[in-house]
């Protein structure tokens, strides 16, 4: 099983690390590496993408996406091209301004949801990110026009107010336990899992959730609440984007 740094270190954009398995078997070839730090995507955080080098004879791969295979990392390479070998030292290297962007875009959708449900108790039911730019779905059936500057006020309050972040791994029994979790998607974790992983805006938002973050809410500066829609009479669709997406 590699080892994905990520899920603990968000922050780290660079490993030094050995391909462990190759599938050329697709149209794209797939590489598996012993330790990486691509996002395989998920909870609606798109994978990251970036280089793969091998510094013996300086060739380079794009790293077109990652995803989650039989609880592997697995890097999809562009079509047609021919992959490092098993054994090969590489460096791996993510598309650092791409992905810091989808830290504080997801950092800032979690705002929003925290805001939502402590002032509003609206539950979340999806979201979706791009960088820069996301979407959460709500029930939250008094949603209207007149509602978007507040909740964006209040949003960009809790950001600049520097609230850290923090990542915190719990067994499933006390994940279970915090009744704030159940609000989300906890409820839908598969049975066997054992640990769930939790996402903290301290002093506003506590979610179970696999994705990366910034370390503390003012990296993410401010947002824009772009408008709504609704789904239906109860479910309303909620865009914001960065006001600096870097
Ligand atoms: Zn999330």
């Amino acid at each position: 099983m590699n080892v994905n740094l990520c899920y603990g270190d968000a922050y780290a954009r660079r490993a030094e690390t050995r391909v462990a398995a190759v599938d050329t078997t697709t149209e794209a070839p797939l590489v598996v590496l012993e330790e990486t730090i691509f996002y395989p995507g998920g909870g609606g955080q798109p994978s990251d993408r970036g280089l793969l080098l091998r510094a013996a004879d300086g060739r380079t791969w794009t790293v077109k996406a990652a995803r989650k295979a039989g609880g592997e990392t697995v890097h999809e390479l562009e079509p047609g091209t021919e992959p490092p070998a098993p054994g090969d030292i590489l460096v791996a290297q993510l598309d650092w301004a791409r992905r810091y962007t989808l830290m504080r875009t997801h950092t800032a959708l979690h705002a929003l949801c925290g805001v939502v449900w402590r002032d509003y108790g609206a539950l979340v039911t999806g979201g979706n990110m791009e960088p820069g730019t996301g979407r959460m779905d709500f029930e939250f059936e008094r949603m209207s026009g007149d509602l978007v500057d507040e909740i964006e006020d209040k949003v960009n309050r809790e950001l600049v107010s520097a609230r850290d972040v923090r990542v915190d791994v719990l067994p499933r029994e006390e994940a279970f336990a915090i009744p704030d979790l159940i609000r989300t998607k906890v409820n839908l974790l598969p049975p066997g899992i054992e640990e769930v992983r939790t996402i903290e805006i301290v002093g506003l938002d506590l979610q179970a959730d696999g994705g990366t973050h910034v370390a503390n809410t003012r990296e993410v500066g401010t947002i824009h609440v772009t408008g709504y829609e609704s789904k239906g009479r109860i479910n309303k669709r909620i865009r914001i984007e960065l006001v600096d997406p870097g």
